[in-house]
């Protein structure tokens, strides 16, 4: 994005993202809700070990790793809107890391060391999300099944320099890491043509990857939580939470006072899993992390194509403004296919770039929405018109200014208050759910005092030399004038 509009972008990014908003776009993922989608208690606890914020798959996560880890702590959620309605009921349902495209980078600020900690701690995650959809669902009806799939992903490059870009670091993956051989093979254009019917692009890398439906996996989990830990376990649905105070003085075992419009609920610890609307809750996390829309498609073609090879698809291009529309495209569009229905569901952006660092999931630019169907068609090479879109919504991701996911306890300094029961789990940076389950389990195990697991990457640990020299509003604009 142009170095001209950075003064809007840092008013923009430091702004209140504010609650997730009533009646977002309707998510094909959501249809139909989920018998959970609304339950409440009749009346809110009036106490609690525990109070969770966000019902999305990191906040699922924790609740897990909290109630299996501890006999007798009583958890809480809160969730503003239907339950698992953020990014996770929204998004587009790939298991596959952004590894060699992100690992160069990560490696000069990180050391090579910790750059392939955390690619291998992602691959670890997207195996423990296999395993926990498969667990949750079993003896449930085809109407919750998380349709896990095991695909070859072909991410195809349609110019040299984001192509040449990933070889480079695929080379700098597999030198460092010789573990990683193999995991990544790279096309040319013809291989990518002629093996896996991928049309216009200048080359390719295929790896493996799945897909799920990640609604299903987390409401199948929650609902099966809900009956195992029935007298521990509480899940408030349309329950904002407005404001968190610390109050020791008043009741020193429970200091926390959670606000919602139901009442308030005293609280020992407060994790937040809330995702790009974080800050409405921690002003002084506003610009360090921020939200970016993203607009998915359900699409059906017609006649219906059905891929011999499970595959699941990416397409990468330099990010560019359109010189007619000055709309802004991303530089990545994502797609797979549903085993059951066949419909592909693609996602990515090309809207007004304001419309993009953006919290609300209302709107839908109806820009995108072509693009993505036009993509489709041309990735495989098919007339216009044989597409039809099935449904289109549009999510918020949750970004940070050094690209890296938050995990941790709240220091004073962002929180305004002098408590240390405040948490944080979030911020995966586009693709999250590489990171998300263990990130959560790790939050969980920290809650309870207990060491997170040593898979997790030390890099995500909110500490004090990131807060001072990599999480900032400056570096976030870097960001977003350098993408
Ligand atoms: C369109 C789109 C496509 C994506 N595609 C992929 C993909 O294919 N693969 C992949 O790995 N990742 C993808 N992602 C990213 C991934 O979905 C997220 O990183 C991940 O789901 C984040 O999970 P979460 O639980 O942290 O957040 P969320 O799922 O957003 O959950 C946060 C929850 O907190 C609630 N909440 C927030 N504030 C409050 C409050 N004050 N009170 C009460 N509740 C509150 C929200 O309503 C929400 O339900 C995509 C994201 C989007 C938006």
């Amino acid at each position: 994005m142009a170095n001209s509009e950075g003064d809007s972008f840092r008013s923009i990014i430091q702004q209140d993202p504010g609650l997730p908003r009533d009646n977002p776009t309707t998510s094909f993922w959501q249809t139909p809700p989920h018998k959970l989608s609304s339950a409440q208690s009749a009346e809110l606890p009036t106490v609690t070990d525990i109070a969770i914020i966000g019902s999305g798959i990191t906040g699922a996560s924790v609740v897990k790793t909290i109630l299996e880890n501890h006999d007798t702590a009583q958890v809480v959620v809160f969730e503003a809107r239907t339950v698992c309605s953020g990014a996770t009921g929204r998004n587009g349902g790939q298991l596959a890391i952004n590894a060699a495209e992100t690992y160069i980078k990560r490696r000069e600020a990180l050391g090579a060391k910790m750059a392939g900690k955390i690619v291998k701690f992602n691959l670890k995650t997207l195996e423990a999300m296999r395993e926990i959809a498969a667990q949750f669902s079993e003896g449930l009806s085809q109407a919750q099944d998380p349709e896990v799939t095991e695909v070859t992903k072909v991410r195809a490059f349609n110019d040299e320099e984001t192509f040449r870009s990933m070889r480079e670091g695929i080379a700098a993956l597999e030198s460092d890491h010789p573990d990683m051989r193999g995991v990544y093979t790279v096309l040319d254009k013809e291989a990518c043509e002629k093996d896996y019917g991928v049309h216009g692009s200048v080359g390719g890398v295929v790896h493996p990857a799945g897909s799920v439906w990640p609604y299903r996996m987390v409401t199948n989990l929650l609902d099966a939580f809900l009956r195992r830990y029935s007298s521990r376990l509480a899940i408030e649905n349309n329950t904002p939470v407005t404001e968190v105070v610390y109050e020791p003085s008043t009741d020193a075992k429970y200091p926390y006072i959670v606000h919602t419009p139901r009442g308030c609920v005293r609280a020992s610890q407060v994790a937040y899993c809330t995702n790009a609307y974080t800050g409405h809750l921690l002003p002084k996390i506003r610009g360090i992390l921020f939200p970016l829309k993203e607009t998915m498609t359900v699409q059906e073609l017609s006649p219906p194509m059905i891929w011999p090879i499970p595959a699941s698809w990416a397409i990468h291009y330099t990010p560019f403004v359109d010189g007619d529309t000055g709309h802004y495209a991303d530089g990545l569009i994502y797609g797979m296919q549903s085993p059951n229905s066949g419909y592909y569901f693609f996602g990515g952006e090309k809207c007004p770039p304001e419309n993009l660092i953006s919290s609300d999931d209302t709107a839908l630019a109806g820009t995108s929405v072509q693009f993505l169907q036009d993509q489709l068609l041309s990735l495989f090479g098919l007339d216009t018109g044989r597409s039809k879109v099935v449904s289109s919504w549009t999510g918020v991701m949750c970004f940070s200014s050094d690209l890296l996911p938050l995990v941790g306890r709240l220091p004073s300094d962002l929180t305004g208050r002098s408590g240390s029961g405040e948490w944080l789990c979030g911020a995966y940076n586009g693709y999250g759910m590489p990171c998300a389950w263990l990130a959560g389990e790790s939050l969980g195990l920290m809650i309870l005092g207990k060491t997170p697991r040593d898979y997790l990457p030390e890099a995500y640990l909110i500490s004090e030399r990131r807060l001072k020299e990599t999480l900032s509003v400056e570096r976030s604009m870097g960001f977003l004038n350098a993408p």
